[in-house]
C-alpha cells in the first residue's frame, strides 16, 4: 500500500499528531493486509458518500477504505551530512511515496523550538534543503556513471545525462526535483532515481488551540500558505493537541465537540483526504445487502485491476463489471430504479474506474 511519511523537525508536533493517528485507527480486523509495524499508523478514510450509501442498502456490515502513515521521527540540520542518524532518516523517507511535512505555527513559550524562535519558513527550508542536498549527490553519483558513455554519443546514457544536467542545475539552486518539467518519456528515467524531492509533498500547519477554528489572524500559517503556493502545494491546518484529545471519541462526540470549537472537519480528516489525493488514489465502492464497503485504487486503473484488489480470481477470471457512478445511484434511489434508468453500464477490461464508481463484478472461477 501507498504510504505518506509525517516529517518536521523536533518539537513541532509530529509525535502528538502521529498518535492522534494511531489513536483513531482503524479496526485492523477489517484490514489484514496492512502494515504491522509501530511507526505506521492506518486510519479510515472518511468519505460522506459510504453513509449515503449505507443508508441506502442498509447493508449487515460498512466498511471504510484506509489509509497508512508512517512516522518518520528525528530529523534534524545536517541530516544528509549523516549528522544525528540523518542517514538513517533520509532512507526512512525514501521509502514513503508522499511527505506530510508538519510546521509548528504555534507559539508556546513553554516548548522549546530548536532553533530559538518559531519560524515556519526557516524550519521547512532547513528540511527541504536537507532533502535537496541529499539528492545532489544521488546525481552527482549518477552522472559519474553515465559521463563517459554519453561522451560516447550512447544514445540512452545522453538521454540520462540531459535529465541529471537538468535536476543537476535546479537542486543547485536550491529547487525541488518536483519542480522541473520532464516529458512523459524523461519522466521514466526521473523515477528510476528514487529522488526525496520528487516525492508529492504537503504542508500541515500546527496551530494553537485557540486558533484553529479561525487560523487567518495567524502570520505563521499565511507565510506557510504562500510558500505551499509557489510550489504548487497544498497547506492543511491542524491542532494536533486537539486532535489526539477527540481522537478517540465517537463520531457523534466527535461532532458535538468540533462543532463546539467552530470546526467543520477535524484537520486529521481533512490531512487523510489531501493525503489519500496526493497520491492518485480514489475510490470505488461495493454495495451489497452483505456489505456495504470503500475500496482504494490508483488513479488510472482499469476495471480488472480494481477487480484484483478485492481478490486475485477477481481480476483472473474477470468478464463483466456492472457499474453505476454514485451520483447516478443516488439520483436514482435504488439499483433497480438506476437500472430502470439506464444508469448502470456493463463495463469491459478496458474501463478506466472512477471515483466514486459503484460495482459488481462478474467473473469465471
Ligand atoms: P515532535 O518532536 O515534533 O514529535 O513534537 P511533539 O509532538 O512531541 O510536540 C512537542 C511539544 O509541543 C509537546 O509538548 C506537545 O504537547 C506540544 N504541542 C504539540 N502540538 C501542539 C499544539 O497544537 N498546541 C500546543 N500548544 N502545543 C502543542
Amino acid at each position: 500500500a501507498l504510504t505518506a511519511g509525517i516529517v518536521g523537525l523536533p518539537n513541532v508536533g509530529k509525535s502528538t499528531l502521529f498518535n492522534a493517528i494511531t489513536k483513531a485507527g482503524a479496526e485492523s480486523a477489517n484490514y489484514p493486509f496492512c502494515t504491522i509495524d509501530p511507526n505506521v499508523g492506518i486510519v479510515e478514510v472518511p468519505d460522506e458518500r459510504l453513509n449515503k450509501l449505507t443508508e441506502l442498502v442498509q447493508p449487515k456490515k460498512t466498511v471504510p477504505t484506509a489509509f497508512e502513515f508512517t512516522d518518520i521521527a528525528g530529523i534534524v540540520k545536517g541530516a544528509s551530512k549523516g549528522e544525528g542518524l540523518g542517514n538513517k532518516f533520509l532512507s526512512h523517507i525514501r521509502q514513503v511515496d508522499a511527505i506530510c511535512h508538519v510546521v509548528r505555527c504555534f507559539a508556546d513559550g513553554n516548548i522549546t523550538h530548536v532553533s530559538g524562535k518559531v519560524d515556519p519558513i526557516d524550519d521547512i527550508e532547513t528540511i527541504n534543503l536537507e532533502l535537496i542536498l541529499a539528492d545532489l549527490e544521488t546525481v552527482d553519483k549518477r552522472i559519474g556513471r553515465v559521463e563517459k558513455l554519453a561522451k560516447q554519443k550512447d544514445k540512452e546514457a545522453l538521454a540520462e545525462y540531459e535529465v541529471l544536467a537538468k535536476l543537476k542545475e535546479a537542486l543547485e539552486s536550491d529547487q525541488p526535483a518536483r519542480s522541473v518539467e520532464f516529458t512523459e518519456e524523461k519522466l521514466k528515467l526521473v523515477k528510476g532515481l528514487h529522488l526525496l524531492t520528487s516525492k508529492p509533498i504537503l504542508y500541515v500547519a500546527n496551530v494553537g488551540e485557540d486558533e484553529v477554528a479561525d487560523p487567518s489572524n495567524n502570520e505563521y500559517v499565511q507565510k506557510v500558505r504562500e510558500y505551499a503556493t509557489n510550489e504548487g502545494a497544498e497547506v492543511i491546518v491542524v491542532c494536533a493537541k486537539i486532535e489526539e484529545e477527540i481522537a478517540e471519541l465517537d463520531e457523534d462526540e466527535k461532532a458535538m465537540f468540533l462543532s463546539e470549537l467552530g470546526i467543520q472537519e477535524s484537520g486529521l480528516d481533512q490531512l487523510i483526504k489531501a493525503a489519500y489525493s496526493l497520491l492518485g488514489l480514489a475510490t470505488y465502492f461495493t454495495a451489497g445487502v452483505q456489505e456495504v464497503r470503500a475500496w482504494t485504487f490508483r488513479k488510472g486503473m482499469k476495471a480488472p485491476q480494481c477487480a484484483g484488489i478485492i481478490h486475485s480470481d477477481f481480476e483472473k477470471g474477470f468478464i463483466r463489471a456492472e457499474t453505476v457512478s454514485y451520483d447516478d445511484l443516488m439520483a436514482g434511489g435504488s439499483m433497480t430504479a438506476a437500472k430502470e434508468a439506464g444508469k448502470v453500464r456493463l463495463e469491459g477490461k478496458e474501463y478506466l474506474v472512477q471515483d466514486g464508481d459503484v460495482m459488481h463484478f462478474r467473473f469465471n472461477v
